[in-house]
């Protein structure tokens, strides 16, 4: 399998193959690639952006802490359509604790109204 990281700007090519369930990694062009080349193997993580509604209905951007499982999205996203938030939100604000794991949704822009 060929890859191009994602992980910073550099987007080198990196070339996976499994054998017998063993993952090696080439064109990695630091640790950090062969991390992301294993873990897209075997469970990809992204970090889930979105929006959430606050209670005057006006949408707040939020994203996930941390990378969710790319299997798991579409379950989180029926728990985030689900949530409301009351206004002053504050960038960084936490708008749900663990929504998954040990994993929070936090407000990524600040909204007074
Ligand atoms: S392997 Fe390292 S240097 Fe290359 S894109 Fe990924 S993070 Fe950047």
């Amino acid at each position: 399998m060929k890859l191009t990281c994602i992980e910073c700007p550099m987007g080198c090519e990196i070339e996976v193959v499994v054998t017998d369930g063993v993952v090696s990694v080439s064109g990695n062009g630091c640790p950090r690639g062969k991390l992301y080349a294993q873990n897209e193997t075997v469970c990809p993580r992204r970090v889930l952006t979105t929006t959430v509604m606050t209670e005057k209905g006006i949408p707040v951007s939020v994203k996930t802490d941390k990378p969710v499982k790319k299997s798991e999205m579409q379950d989180l996203m029926q728990k985030i359509n689900k949530i409301t938030v009351c206004t002053p939100v504050k960038i960084g604000q936490i708008i749900e604790n663990n929504l998954t794991e040990d994993i929070n949704l936090v407000a990524t822009s600040t909204l007074n109204k």
